[in-house]
C-alpha cells in the first residue's frame, strides 16, 4: 500500500495560492452585481422582456449591459438574453481587438 507523504507546508502553500487568486480578481467588476439596485433592475427587465432579445424564442435568464459598463443600468443599456447568447456576446466583446491601422499614413 502506497503511503502519501505528509507535506509540512501544504497549508502555507494553499494559503498563498488563495491570496494570489484573490489579488488577481477584478473587484471592480464584481461589485456592481452585488447591489440591491442591480437585483431589482435585473428582475424588472426579465419580467418586462422575458424572451431572449438575440434569438427570440428562448426564455431569457440573464441581463446584459450593451456598453459593457456594469455600473450603467439605464433601461436602454440593458438587454434580456439567454445564457448561450450572453456568453457569446460577452466573449465577442472581450476578444482582444486587432491594432487599428491607419492606411492613409502609408504611401
Ligand atoms: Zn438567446
Amino acid at each position: 500500500m502506497a503511503v502519501k507523504p505528509i507535506d509540512p507546508v501544504a497549508n502555507v502553500r494553499a494559503s498563498r495560492r488563495e491570496q494570489s487568486t484573490e489579488a488577481m480578481r477584478h473587484r471592480d467588476r464584481c461589485q456592481p452585481y452585488n447591489r440591491r439596485a442591480w437585483n431589482v433592475m435585473r428582475s424588472v427587465k426579465l419580467a418586462v422582456d422575458p424572451l431572449c432579445e438575440c434569438c427570440g424564442d428562448v426564455p431569457a435568464s440573464e441581463v446584459h449591459h450593451r456598453n459593457a459598463n456594469p455600473w450603467d443600468n439605464a433601461w436602454s443599456n440593458l438587454a434580456s438574453l439567454c445564457k448561450r447568447c450572453h456568453s457569446r456576446t460577452t466573449c465577442v466583446e472581450r476578444r482582444p481587438q486587432p491594432l487599428a491601422r491607419c492606411w492613409a499614413t502609408y504611401p
